[in-house]
């Protein structure tokens, strides 16, 4: 029995009640992308599915749109696939459970997926309509956009003609994303000598701070646990012979780091200086971060020291911890509020007896990638640390004169009597590998009200579902 064979706009809750009906967790694709092979076939209409199992259906323009240029629309059919504790939902077999509860359409004790099947129900929608006026129509849903977006990493963009791209995977109605940032991970490792010395050990611990994601919330300019306590152990190498014992920080690259800890070395008369100094510094990042971060800790404990690091190998490392940059590096002259480029040192920590700092870097301007990575090399130089950089991905970067973007504004505007908003967003989208694959597209991304993505809770508004597809079919109207 449909669920919600009563929701308006008819054909995109049907449709969307059909995919949820098919399980299609990232990494688990197949059946939904076979499905919508079949649903192409089934309406003669032209359809590609490559080896990452991503499927472009094409249906050609509506009459007096004949001639106009393609326009691409874009979705990802994966889901994530959480569900409550006490839940028994296989998301290899079994369906999901909607259900409607006032204005909102759920999934019992699981995701709901509407992040991002509302993207693929509006495609098929207009497929298989025959009464919207729009321009040829190339809808493209990719897979495990979840999970590494390896979907649009490996398309075959071969059969794609249009040049106007419109990603349906933002959560706020009213919003438009027009730039997403680029990134790749660095880590810098140091491989210290070790040799005797008669000094008393102690553990430095800094606790307290409030961390958060390194592309949202960097903007925030929260401390990063690292960076102070390289600081800390800069000041008292000033005022001592101090030896670092081991070292380590934070969790995970994407995340500003919240916690960190050195175990040190010092002479015992020096035990005083150790505290003075403690204090001075703790007073000033309580000062500096009375702010964003007022609960920062910093601990004294004594400790034990099996091996300890030489002066050299304690200088280069403290060297590079006080000189590497973090946090904000440029900021937007378009877009106010946008981080343009920054960087993260997320993890600090101790692997295969070397020292290992880990910094996430991301930029929606790729030469300032660039410009990031040849600073942490340089410094990395001058310390005689190693450095590796992997996981790359592209940027989509802020197009000051984008045609979709103008008939966007003024659809919207002429539809809701008021402006959208125009962001963009300092972390990595589908969007920037597709415009690696799609130079020329002129892209523009929104979509539905969805709230508590990625949580059993999820929930997507109806009436923001019927807002937003009469815009989409507004829009499409005036891209002639
Ligand atoms: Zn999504």
């Amino acid at each position: 029995m449909a669920v919600l064979k009563d929701l308006q706009p008819g054909k995109v809750f049907h449709f969307f009640e059909e995919m949820s009906n098919i399980p299609r967790t990232s990494g688990n694709e197949k059946m939904i992308s076979d499905w919508l092979v079949r649903f192409a076939k089934d309406r003669n209409l032209e359809v590609h599915q490559d080896e990452a199992l991503n499927v472009i259906i094409k249906k050609p323009g509506t009459s007096g749109y004949e001639k106009s240029s393609a326009v691409i629309i874009q979705g990802h059919m994966d889901m994530v696939g959480e569900k409550a504790t006490e839940s028994n939902h296989n998301f290899l077999n079994d369906p999901l459970k909607l259900r409607v509860i006032d204005d909102y359409v759920y999934a019992t004790d699981t995701t709901l997926g509407g992040d991002d099947g509302i993207a693929v129900a509006y495609g098929l929608a207009l497929l298989d309509s025959s009464d919207i006026p729009h321009p040829p129509i190339e809808l493209l849903v990719t897979t495990n956009e979840e999970t590494g977006m390896d979907g649009a990493a490996n398309l075959d963009a071969s059969s794609l003609t249009g040049k106007t791209l419109i990603n349906i995977d933002a959560e706020e109605e009213g919003i438009f994303l027009v730039s997403c940032a680029g990134g790749i991970t660095s880590t810098v490792s140091f491989q210290p000598d070790y040799e005797k010395y008669q000094g008393e050990a102690f553990k430095i611990s800094i606790t307290g701070l409030k961390g958060g994601h390194s592309g949202i919330e960097i903007i925030k300019q929260r401390a990063n646990s690292v960076k102070l306590l390289g600081r800390l152990l800069y000041k008292l190498s000033e005022e001592c012979d101090l030896r670092l014992v081991s070292l380590s920080g934070g969790s995970k690259h994407n995340a500003i780091s919240r916690e960190a800890e050195a175990h040190i070395a010092i002479l015992s008369e020096d035990y005083t200086k150790l505290n003075e100094t403690v204090n001075i510094m703790a007073d000033a990042f309580r000062n500096e971060y009375s702010v964003e971060d007022p609960d920062i800790k910093i601990q004294v404990a004594s400790s034990k020291a099996d091996k300890i690091m030489t002066k050299k190998s304690t200088e280069n490392i403290i060297s590079y911890m006080v000189t590497v940059p973090d946090g904000v590096q440029t900021m937007s002259k378009e877009i106010e509020g946008l981080v343009v480029s920054s960087l993260n040192l997320g993890v600090l920590e101790e692997l295969n007896g070397k020292v290992q700092f880990t910094h996430a870097i991301r930029s929606s301007v790729k030469s300032l990638k660039f410009e990031i990575m040849v600073r942490i090399r340089a410094i990395a130089d001058l310390c005689s640390g190693t450095v590796q950089m992997f996981s790359d991905y592209p940027e989509w970067q802020y197009e000051s004169d984008s045609k979709v973007r103008k008939a966007a504004v003024e659809t919207y505007s002429k539809l809701y009597g008021k402006e959208p908003e125009i962001q963009a967003i300092h972390a990595g989208l589908e969007c920037g590998l597709l415009k690696e694959k799609l130079p020329e597209a002129d892209m523009i991304s929104f979509g539905p009200n969805l709230y508590n993505v990625h949580t059993p809770s999820e929930h997507m508004s109806i009436s923001s579902v019927a807002r937003t597809w009469d815009f989409l079919v507004a829009l499409l109207k005036n891209l002639k």
